[in-house]
C-alpha cells in the first residue's frame, strides 16, 4: 500500500495498528506496544473499552442521525452531564476541537457586537495551539502552522503565557475593544507549557473586572487528563466558555462549546449550527465516557498515576545532560529535551514497544490512558529513559 494518494500534511511512521484494547496496541505483525500517546489525548478510557463497543453498535443499530431539526436525547443528556461537571449553563455541540473553538470565537463577537464594542479583539497566548481552521489558525501561534496562510483574521493580541503584566499592557492599549481572553490552562502543542500559580485566577480577576468573557480551551486538558475533570478545577476558577472534544469521544468525533452566563444566552435561532454536531452516536458515547471515567475512579487514578510518572521520571532521567526539564499535571507530562533527538518516535517504538509523542521538536510529550497502572508507569519510565540514553 503507498500513501501517494494522501496530501502530505503528517509524516506517519511506517507503523500501523490493527487492534487496540486497553492501554495496548497491536500492529499488523501482531507485536503489542504500550500506548502513552492515546491518539494524543482522545482514547482516554483506553482502547475498544467494552461499554463503549456496546455503546456504538446498540445505537448504529438504532439510530445514528436525525439533524438538529429534531431534538435528540442523547444530545439533551450529555449537555446535562458536562453542564452538571462544570459549573457551566450550556453546551453546543461540535464534530472537532477547532469547530468548538470556533464556537467560542463566534461567541465572543456576539458578545462584543452586543455591548456595542464595533472591532472587538480577543487576547491570545504566545505559543498556543487552538486549531487548524482559518479562525483558530489566527488565534495560534508558530511559523509552522500558520505559514503560507496569511493574511488570517486579525482580531486578536497575543501575550506572553503567564505574564501578568503583559496582559496589563495590552489593557492599557486596547482595553476598550476587548471582549475576552482565550487560553490554554496548559499548553499541550507547544511542549506542555505550565502557567505559574495563580495565574489562571488572576486572569479570571481581570476578566471580572474588565468583564471580559474568560475562554479556557480544555480540548487536551479536559475530559481527566490533568486529575481532574477540567484542568481550571485546579485553581479554583469558573471561565465562561470552555471547549471541548478529543477525549470526550474517546475517538468518536465530538467538539463541545459549553458557556455560562451572558456568555451562555447569546445565539439565538440560525446564528450557529453544524448538520453532524452533537448527533446521537457522538453524544451516547461521550455520556459513556463520563460514566466509565466515573465508575472506574479514573480522576483518582490520573491524578495519582500521573504523580508517579512525574516524579519516576525525575528520578529514571536525573543524570541525562539531554533531559532540560519535567513537567506536567495528572497524566499530561512533558519531557524538554536540549535539542532533538532524531527518530526518537521510531527507537522508542521499535526498540521499546512504547509509543510516545514529540512536540515542537525537542519536548517528549507522555499523555497515556488515564487507565494506566502501577506496572505500565514502570513500563514507560523505562522505555523513555532507554530511548533517550539511547539517542
Ligand atoms: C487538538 C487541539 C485542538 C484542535 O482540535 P481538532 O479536533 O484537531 O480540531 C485545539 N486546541 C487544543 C488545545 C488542542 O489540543
Amino acid at each position: 500500500m503507498t500513501a501517494a494518494c494522501l496530501m502530505s500534511t503528517y509524516q506517519p511512521l511506517a507503523l500501523s495498528f490493527s487492534k487496540g484494547l486497553g492501554t495496548r496496541l497491536w500492529d499488523q505483525a501482531g507485536r503489542e506496544y504500550l500506548d502513552a500517546v492515546a491518539g494524543v489525548a482522545v482514547t482516554n478510557v483506553g482502547h475498544s473499552h467494552p461499554r463503549i463497543v456496546s455503546a456504538i453498535s446498540e445505537q448504529a443499530g438504532l439510530l445514528l442521525h436525525t439533524s438538529n431539526l429534531y431534538s435528540i436525547d442523547w444530545q439533551q443528556k450529555l449537555a446535562q452531564k458536562l453542564v452538571q461537571l462544570s459549573g457551566m449553563d450550556r453546551a453546543f455541540f461540535n464534530n472537532s476541537g477547532a469547530e468548538a473553538n470556533e464556537t467560542a470565537l463566534k461567541l465572543a463577537r456576539l458578545y462584543g457586537w452586543h455591548k456595542g464594542i464595533e472591532q472587538p479583539l480577543v487576547v491570545v497566548m504566545e505559543n498556543a495551539f487552538h486549531g487548524r481552521t482559518l479562525g483558530t489558525l489566527s488565534a495560534s501561534d508558530g511559523p509552522a502552522v500558520r505559514l503560507g496562510f496569511n493574511e488570517l483574521p486579525g482580531d486578536f493580541i497575543k501575550v506572553p503565557f503567564g505574564d501578568l503584566a503583559a496582559l496589563e499592557t495590552a489593557l492599557k492599549a486596547h482595553g476598550p475593544r476587548i471582549v475576552a481572553v482565550l487560553m490554554e490552562p496548559i499548553q499541550g502543542e507547544s511542549g506542555v507549557q505550565m502557567a505559574p500559580p495563580g495565574y489562571l485566577k488572576a486572569v479570571r480577576e481581570l476578566c471580572n473586572r474588565r468583564a471580559w468573557l474568560m475562554m479556557l480551551d480544555e480540548i487536551q486538558t479536559g475530559i481527566g487528563r490533568t486529575g481532574q475533570w477540567f484542568a481550571f478545577q485546579h485553581e479554583g476558577v469558573v471561565p465562561d466558555i470552555m471547549t471541548l472534544a478529543k477525549g470526550l469521544g474517546n475517538g468518536v468525533p465530538i467538539g463541545a462549546c459549553l458557556a455560562r452566563g451572558k456568555a451562555a444566552d447569546l445565539f439565538t435561532p440560525g446564528s450557529h449550527g453544524s448538520t453532524f454536531g452533537g448527533n446521537p452516536l457522538a453524544c451516547r458515547v461521550g455520556c459513556t465516557v463520563l460514566e466509565i471515567i466515573e465508575e472506574q475512579g479514573l480522576l483518582e487514578n490520573a491524578r495519582l498515576q500521573g504523580e508517579r510518572l512525574l516524579a519516576r521520571l525525575r528520578v529514571e532521567l536525573a543524570d541525562n545532560p539531554s533531559v532540560l526539564a519535567i513537567r506536567g499535571q495528572g497524566l499530561m507530562i512533558g519531557i524538554e529535551l536540549a535539542h532533538p533527538i532524531r527518530d526518537l518516535t521510531l527507537i522508542a517504538a521499535r526498540d521499546h514497544g512504547l509509543l510516545i509523542n514529540v512536540t515542537r521538536g525537542k519536548t517528549i510529550r507522555l499523555l497515556p490512558p488515564l487507565t494506566i497502572d502501577e506496572r505500565e508507569v514502570e513500563m514507560v519510565v523505562r522505555g523513555v529513559g532507554r530511548a533517550v540514553k539511547a539517542a
